[in-house]
């Protein structure tokens, strides 16, 4: 099951929950027992693998002139 962060909007605290897959409210705030939470949206970093440019070397025709 996925871990939603929730925000709260009296205290400001963060807090993440289990939810179940579509459910956007979030439970009371630990901090505050306030129940003006909000969902946030996570954002997960992508990584991404750099190659190195190697091009290999191909001893190759050269474009001849127009005559
Ligand atoms: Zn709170």
């Amino acid at each position: 099951m996925p871990i939603y962060e929730f925000r709260c909007g009296e205290c400001g605290g963060k807090f993440s929950e289990i939810r179940r897959m579509g459910e956007d409210l979030g439970g009371p705030c630990p901090h505050c027992q306030s129940l003006n939470t909000k969902k946030m949206i996570s954002t997960f970093a992508s990584i991404t693998s750099r190659s190195a440019d190697a091009c290999p070397s191909a001893s190759g025709c050269s474009s001849a002139g127009s005559g």
